[in-house]
């Protein structure tokens, strides 16, 4: 393609992108297209999926009172064909084509020269792009080129907007309507609530626009007049330190910041947007680009330099306005904690007894906020990416956990249903609940220990409340996140020992500190271009002994409680790694031990195998250490090359996939021929499917939130032995993970149990 039609391709994209409709992308599209290919007619027909039809939405050159009104089956026309055969088609004269259907509304019948391609997005046709030309014509392969290219294009806006419900409300024309959207499945469970939307401190140009409502006016006119008012002390206050050091008129600009402060033009630029419906900040940054623009276009180079001061007094008003507490809504009603990122933080900020949900446009179920929010309980959805976060702010919101998906304005009949699932996954708990003091064992009587994940001392009272046999994981990158630096020796054995002294003579699993990949420590950032295969876990702590022997010693030193101390080492792919390890360990016992710390008793060590190497070495490693831990989270993302936290390939990532279960089971008979347990503590271990599968391949214990505990005991005692390992039998000679998700679904059907699974009972 030359340079030349790229750029206009280009220009067209950017053109779509900064429409303000679909409707409007549209026009342009067809308009843009007419021009550069000089052609007669451009038309764009979307799918209709609920009509099995081909919709006409846009259109220059055929008849424009059309738009909405034509429509093709899928296999009519020359439109059909290309929907049909998802295949690009140019032919000379469309009306000898045997598929060609004659049209009076549109005034086809005028055009011979046919061009048509198909709109593609992940594999699923979503409409058909078509160029017409009234002469016999064959289109060139330049022309070809740039209508496929044009399509990709298209197809990612057309994907966004159908997921916003644009589409159908454009092809039904109805004005109102309730929309769904899929994510990642964060953490299950059912809940309603009104969107609460938040938006972290942003840069100023950054900052999102979010309505607000009539009685919340008064409020951020009130949030914005205080911000200025403490900006205009801060000059004054910057301008008096400068006296002694500036000339006269240096510090007469400080007074200029004062007017510009006090012009009308700026403030009641700001009120008057804020009248109009935009919160304060975004307001401000409205006003700011206006008022920048302005000066940027200006003739008189020092004039021009004002910008950078608007600019400068716009950064300063919005400090004070991030500062300031926008009172929470009416937070006594359940609400949906909404976020382009929602942060740990922002958990704090909203009362934990109204907060029924999460929804997160970034991250995925192993992010720590949905492991959060799992063990506190709350249904959240992840990684929806196309969710317009800041228009959804008050609006109900139906948040099903199970299955990733996010009603926002849901019908009357929605609602109901939902409030159904909600009253029998509540009749679920009840009965769950009878299941904390019974052990958690096969019918047949084979104990399969269930331990929890944890990371949070928040975690410790709800983990031992629900029976929890021990900690399988204590991720201590947690606390460690929760800090400004590197926490030391003593602080964070002030942690250590609270967690092993609750849950003595319970055993505790401390993994030491696994950062790096999705897991970065603000104060510790590590740039790298293919993070999860880089410096993680294990590798940093052994090229940091300092900070890994401080993080030992505290650990060690904490063990003080029954010994019920256990210490686990991630993301290792190397014999050597262990060693080195294990050296450490003994010299940071041995320093204890000498500086007087006596009977300090040695713990057990085990690893976690995470990485597809360990699975290969696990004889040579079952002879270094005690005991061992699957990691299937990471082990599926390396097992099949596909990054847990990447949407795109959301749909290949699986722990049921047949080459994650074979790692499994080989890592399962390796370890019995040495005698060494094995647990599973990736998320595949709470869900109830899968924990099935794993009780038939001889797993010894399973850890998960604390969430799904109790469901996962629900699970061990339905079955016996014999039932589970015949389930793993017939599962592990199946070829596709759909097919073995299939066959545990049903068996957990059949066995009364489908209320685990998924919504309601
Ligand atoms: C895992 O990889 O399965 C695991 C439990 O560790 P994390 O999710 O913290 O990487
Ligand atoms: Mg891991």
């Amino acid at each position: 393609m030359s340079n030349r039609i790229f750029d206009t391709l280009k220009n067209i994209v950017q053109n779509v992108n900064d429409a303000s409709t679909l409707e409007q992308a549209l026009d342009i599209t067809v308009q843009r297209i007419r021009q550069v290919m000089k052609v007669d007619a451009v038309s764009v027909y979307f799918c209709d999926a609920n009509a099995k039809q081909l919709v006409l939405m846009a259109t220059d050159g055929l008849n424009p009172d059309a738009v909405g009104k034509i429509r093709f089956n899928f296999d009519q026309g020359l439109v059909g064909l290309v929907f049909n055969q998802a295949e690009l088609l140019n032919i000379k004269d469309a009306h000898s084509h045997s598929n060609y259907c004659f049209v009076t509304e549109t005034n086809e019948a005028s055009f011979h020269g046919f061009l048509g391609v198909p709109i593609i997005q992940h594999r699923h046709v979503l409409g058909v792009l078509v160029v017409r030309q009234t002469l016999h014509r064959r289109f060139s392969s330049n022309d070809e080129t740039f209508l496929v290219t044009l399509a990709a294009q298209l197809a990612g806006a057309i994907s966004h907007a159908e997921k916003m419900g644009e589409v159908n409300r454009l092809i039904e024309g109805v004005e109102e309507h309730s929309y769904n959207m899929k994510g990642i499945a964060g953490s299950p469970g059912i809940a309603i609530g009104d969107a609460l939307v938040l938006f972290p401190p942003a840069s100023l140009m950054e900052v999102p626009d979010s309505n607000i409502s009539g009685d919340e006016i008064e409020e951020h006119i009130g949030l914005f007049r205080q911000a200025v008012s403490n900006v205009e002390n801060e000059y004054k206050q910057l301008s008096r330190q400068m006296q002694a050091s500036i000339s006269a008129a240096e510090l007469a600009l400080f007074d200029v910041f004062g007017l510009m402060l006090k012009s009308d033009s700026l403030i009641d630029a700001v009120i008057s947007r804020i009248r109009a419906g935009q919160w304060a900040q975004g307001a401000l940054r409205e006003t700011i680009s206006v008022h920048v623009k302005k000066f940027n276009d200006m003739e008189d180079a020092y004039l021009r330099e004002r910008a950078v001061d608007i600019m400068d007094l716009g950064r300063r008003l919005l400090i004070h306005l991030q500062q300031q507490k926008v009172a929470l809504p009416d937070v006594s009603a359940p609400v949906v904690l909404v976020a382009e990122e929602v942060t740990v933080s922002q958990f704090a900020e909203v009362p934990l007894q109204h907060l029924v949900a999460i929804v997160s446009t970034k991250g995925s179920a192993s992010s720590h906020v949905a492991i959060l929010a799992h063990a506190l309980n709350i249904p959240s959805v992840m990684g929806i990416d196309d969710l317009p976060v800041s228009r959804i702010k008050g609006q109900k919101i139906i948040v099903d956990g199970y299955g990733g998906q996010v009603f926002v304005k849901p019908s009357k009949t929605i609602i109901d249903e939902f409030r159904r699932l909600i009253r029998e996954e509540s009749i679920i708990n009840a009965e769950l609940s009878e299941l904390i003091d019974l052990p958690s064992e096969t019918i047949d009587g084979l104990p399969v220990a269930l331990q929890v994940n944890t990371g949070l001392l928040e975690d410790i009272s709800p983990s031992i409340k629900s029976g929890a046999e021990g900690v399988g994981l204590y991720r201590t990158e947690i606390p460690f996140i929760m800090c400004d630096g590197f926490p030391g020796e003593e602080e964070q054995a002030v942690i250590y020992k609270q967690v092993l002294q609750s849950f003595s003579p319970r055993p505790v699993t401390f993994r030491t500190l696994d950062i790096g990949g999705d897991k970065a420590l603000p104060y510790f950032p590590v740039e790298e271009e293919n993070p999860f295969l880089g410096w993680r876990g294990i590798r940093i702590m052994l090229d940091h002994p300092d900070i890994f022997l401080t993080q030992i010693r505290a650990i060690l030193k904490s063990n003080i409680y029954g010994n019920n101390l256990r210490l686990m080492l991630p993301m290792v792919s190397d014999v050597a790694e262990v060693d080195d390890a294990v050296s450490l360990i003994k010299k940071a016992h041995r320093e204890l031990i000498s500086e007087g710390v006596s009977d300090l008793a040695y713990p057990q060590i085990g690893v976690m195998i995470e990485v597809p190497s360990a699975v290969y070495q696990m004889q040579a490693l079952a002879r270094r250490v005690d005991f061992f831990s699957i990691g299937s989270n990471d082990l599926t993302q390396y097992l099949l090359a596909v990054d847990r936290n990447n949407k795109q390939v959301a749909e290949l990532y699986n722990s049921l996939h047949p080459s994650v279960l074979h790692a499994i089971q080989h890592i399962v008979s390796i370890a019995k021929e040495y005698n060494k347990p094995v647990s599973v503590c990736g998320e595949m271990a709470g869900d109830p499917a899968s924990a099935l599968i794993l009780l038939g391949m001889g797993i010894d214990s399973l850890s998960m939130s604390v969430g799904s505990l109790l469901r996962v005991k629900r699970v061990v005692r339905s079955f016996t032995t014999g039932q589970a390992q015949a389930l793993a039998k017939t599962a592990m000679k199946m070829e596709k993970a759909s097919d073995i998700r299939l066959l545990l679904n049903t068996s957990l059907d059949d066995a009364g149990l489908g209320g685990l699974i998924r919504a309601g009972k």
